[in-house]
């Protein structure tokens, strides 16, 4: 006797989505269904492609169906579809700029730099993020003078959001917040990998013009899970005038420009360029030598977005927990102002030179 439609529906309603405890009939998941002979295939329809019942559910219909059928043809033959992908309904999908900070080691500046770009961005009207992602030395609760908030989780759509912090005009997260700095470092290592992840992809970031993202020294298992996760727009490598500083920056600057990963430069700013004693605001010392890496910058070809001077002030205001960029005024405010300046036009530049970066795809066989 030929198969009929209504044999197939009502094996299909012994299956359940387990999550919603009701058959995937009644909640109207099967759809495309066809019939010839014994070759049965149907679309089953899903709310979103992160749903983790998706192969139990298929497997459930393979079951079943041969089960109470028997002389049937559906291994291969149930096609899925989601009705959202995850990236429609992601945190990300209203961030517009993701820099990341890098240097190549530790100590030369470089979450000072990462927030004070980010206030000097959002001074400039811009909406900002900044997301400290360095493991080593998450500095960014302090420099913010945040270290006692935590952020809030709330439910959404069935999905815990993380609700980043507000201070200086900025939303902030960092990874200070989720990992413990207690734990021994490779614990952490790997705690952060997925941490990062959730920061980026369950946060309420909303409409961001640029989020600035603070990575650790060096290069590692954080950057690679960065370039993973999200498109970054381009990377800003921070550095001292040192030789030493600015041959590990040349490391640290190879993996953004690896054929796999192929992520543009923006440009080189060079921290601790010179002191200048507060008081007397036209001397300059040159204390690590004069110009390293804007010549780095210029043999490479790439843009110097900013010198950043040593001046006492930068220190006492990252204890203090008020970046040196909120003060307009300040010589380093702005020094800062004009970091932020050069960064805008190099991404315009970028988004327009270049075609949108694709996250990073690691295959394993
Ligand atoms: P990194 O993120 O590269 O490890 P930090 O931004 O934490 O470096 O800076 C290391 C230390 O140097 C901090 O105490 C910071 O206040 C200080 N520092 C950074 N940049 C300057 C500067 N331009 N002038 C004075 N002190 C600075």
């Amino acid at each position: 006797m030929a198969l009929t439609t209504k044999q197939v529906f009502t094996v299909l309603r012994t299956v359940n989505h387990p999550k919603e405890n009701k058959d995937i009939i009644s909640l109207g998941m099967v759809q495309e269904l066809e019939i010839e002979g014994k070759k049965v295939s149907f679309t089953l329809v899903f709310p979103i492609d992160t749903d983790p019942n998706i192969e139990t559910v298929r497997k459930a219909c393979v079951q079943a169906l041969e089960k109470e059928i028997g002389d049937i043809e559906i291994r291969g033959n149930i096609k899925v579809k989601a009705l959202k992908k995850e990236e429609d309904h992601s945190a990300m999908g209203k961030v517009k700029n993701i820099i990341a900070v890098a240097s190549g080691k530790g100590g030369v500046g470089k979450s000072t730099v990462a927030v004070n770009l980010a206030v000097a961005l959002a001074n400039t009207g811009a909406k900002v993020a900044l997301l400290d992602a360095d493991i080593y030395g998450p500095s960014v609760p302090k420099m913010l003078n945040i270290e006692n908030e935590r952020p809030q989780v709330i439910k959404e759509n069935g999905q815990e959001m993380i609700i980043p912090i507000e201070k200086y005009g900025l939303k902030t997260l960092s990874i200070g917040f989720f990992v413990n700095p207690d734990d021994a470092l490779i614990w952490r290592g790997a705690m952060a990998t997925s941490a990062i992840k959730q920061l980026l992809l369950q946060a309420k970031w909303g409409e961001i013009d640029y989020m600035v993202v603070d990575l650790p020294p060096g290069t590692g298992d954080i950057h690679l899970t960065m370039v993973q996760t999200v498109p970054l727009n381009g990377g800003i490598m921070v550095s001292t005038p040192q030789e030493v500083a600015i041959a590990d920056v040349k490391k640290a600057m190879s993996m953004f420009h690896q054929k796999t990963i192929n992520v543009p430069v923006l440009g080189v700013v060079e921290n601790m360029a010179w002191f200048t004693p507060e008081e007397l605001p036209d001397n300059k010392y040159y204390l690590f030598g004069k110009d390293g890496a804007k010549n780095f910058a210029n043999e490479h070809g790439l843009s110097l977005l900013g010198q950043i001077p040593i001046v006492q002030g930068v220190m006492e205001s990252g204890e203090k927990g008020v970046p040196a960029a909120t003060d307009t005024d300040s010589i380093l405010g702005k020094q800062f102002s004009k970091l932020a300046k050069n960064v805008i036009e190099a991404v315009n530049i970028r988004n327009d030179e270049l075609p949108p970066t694709e996250p990073v795809q690691i295959t394993r066989k």
